[in-house]
């Protein structure tokens, strides 16, 4: 059974999607008005974990994420520099997608960009407006929250505060502001601008996630996600306006992940800890460490990104790395051990148990950590063969299908030669030729491979020459 906490209720509860085997997902994209930085990467990440686990579990996942290219943000920008809008914001999906893929996220199905979307979005203000949830003032365009009875219901604010009539027309604004929003802003001197049937103006933020996942996922959908600092107000502005539109229910799960902080400390651009990927990989860091990091941590918790974080984050990954390396070229001999079908049995029990559970990361690498400490010391002790370390390469593979922190098969396979090297330094250290195992062992080192002796036998690591 799977089950996720689910905001709108505010409990645990069994995930039953629409159709059986199929899950619809809507995560919440970039505004590309600058490079995102590690906060959204922690978002990006919690959801790709998801999506990977899903498929892991044998769901067909149509995964949809937006781009935010046009809103007050990305209009100053813009503005700023003196550019077009769309000059602007390629540079900034450019960069996206480009760190994305370096951080190994599953790409979407659908990434719609609002600009794009226009006259859908003109459908829907216009349809809200004959229902009478929406109203035009001096040229934009509102939602009447006051019409809308569910209003509040997943961010569990107190509609007495709510201010009937007052209106807001910025795209973010805080809880103590619960009043009506703009659906569509009038033309303004200097700000883009588009001739549509109601007018020429532009979008506000909302309604382009509630026109574009309904195009892409239907009407209602499985599962919809962001950080917690989307609940208020853009989901619950979502919420209002597709359920006013289409009359039903927009969601059956809102999944929303904590925020990221650095050092202790929420990110800003004047404490200068607001990473993006290129200032992190220009420290040399390695993606995968900074994926590892990213997933690591359970969604709904705190996440403190530090350096420290960091290297433990490597320290982890590197006995992924080093276990995989060992299974790849240790001298295995022929055959099998009954007792490692079911540790791997157990394992991937625990795996599959701890992340349908809320994705609980921690129970699912606490299984797999130990799997490889225990395999380890079967190894150390010649009590692993070589259908063994097939069938445990096979669980670690598969299990990376969700974590996606390992290097490609087709990576890190050391030549031939270099294991013959390593085997004949076994050899002379067990013929007690200290002097031959040494020399080796130097050679080795120069040509990037280091060892380790440990109780459990010799390991290998590559570094970087
Ligand atoms: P934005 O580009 O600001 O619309 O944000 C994109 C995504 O990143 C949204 O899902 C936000 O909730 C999420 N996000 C922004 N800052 C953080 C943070 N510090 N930690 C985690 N998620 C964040
Ligand atoms: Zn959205």
């Amino acid at each position: 059974m799977i089950r996720f906490f689910n905001t709108l209720s505010g409990k645990l509860e069994p995930f039953h999607p629409l159709k059986k085997g199929e899950v619809k997902l809507y995560t919440c994209g970039p505004t590309v008005y600058d490079h995102a930085h590690i906060g959204n990467f922690r978002a990006y990440a919690f959801e790709d974990l998801l999506k990977r686990f899903l498929v892991f579990m044998g769901y067909k996942v149509t995964h949809v994420m937006n781009i935010t290219d046009v809103d007050d943000k990305t209009i100053k920008g813009a503005h700023s520099e003196g550019i077009s809008l769309q000059e602007y914001t390629k540079k900034y999906i450019d960069s996206f997608f480009k760190d994305i893929d370096t951080l190994r996220m599953a790409r979407a199905d659908h990434y719609p960009r609002a600009t794009e979307h226009i006259p859908e979005m003109i459908q829907m203000i216009k349809g809200l407006m004959e229902k009478g949830y929406a109203y035009a003032k001096d040229g934009s365009i509102y939602f009447s929250i006051a019409k809308f009875p569910n209003y509040g219901r997943l961010s569990k604010i107190n509609l007495k505060e709510l201010k009937p009539g007052e209106r807001v027309e910025l795209d973010e604004y805080e809880k103590d502001n619960i009043i009506d929003f703009a659906l569509w802003k009038h033309k303004k001197e200097g700000e883009p601008f588009w001739e549509t049937e109601v007018g020429p103006g532009r979008p506000g933020w909302h309604i382009e996630c509630s026109v574009m996942s309904s195009k892409y996922l239907g009407e209602t959908f499985d599962i919809h996600c962001g950080g917690t600092d989307n609940i208020f107000p853009h989901h619950e502005n979502e919420i209002a306006q597709s359920e006013a539109y289409f009359g039903k229910k927009f969601v059956n799960y809102w999944l929303h992940c904590r925020h990221l902080i650095v050092d202790g400390e929420k990110m800003s651009k004047s404490l200068g800890n607001q990473y993006t990927m290129r200032d992190l990989l220009e420290k040399n860091i390695d993606p995968l460490v900074i994926r590892f990091l990213l997933i690591s941590t359970h969604y709904r918790k705190m996440l403190n990104f530090t350096f420290k974080a960091l290297e433990q984050a490597s320290a982890s990954l590197g006995r992924m790395k080093d276990f995989l390396y060992e299974l790849k070229n240790h001298p295995f001999k022929n055959g099998e051990n009954k007792n490692v079908a079911q540790i791997i049995e157990k394992t991937r029990k625990n795996f599959a148990e701890g992340l349908g559970d809320d994705l609980n990361i921690s129970v699912a690498l606490r299984a797999l950590f130990e799997m490889i400490r225990k395999v380890n010391s079967f190894i150390g002790k010649g009590k692993i063969f070589k259908k063994d370390a097939e069938n445990l390469t096979d669980l670690i593979r598969c299990f990376d299908t969700v974590l996606a922190v390992l290097p490609e098969e087709k990576e890190d396979i050391l030549p031939e030669e270099i294991m013959i090297k390593i085997n004949e330094r076994e050899k002379a250290r067990r013929d007690r030729n200290f002097e031959l195992a040494d020399r080796i062992r130097d050679q080795l080192a120069k040509e990037g491979i280091v060892l380790e002796d440990t109780k459990d036998g010799v390991r290998w690591k590559k570094v970087r020459t």
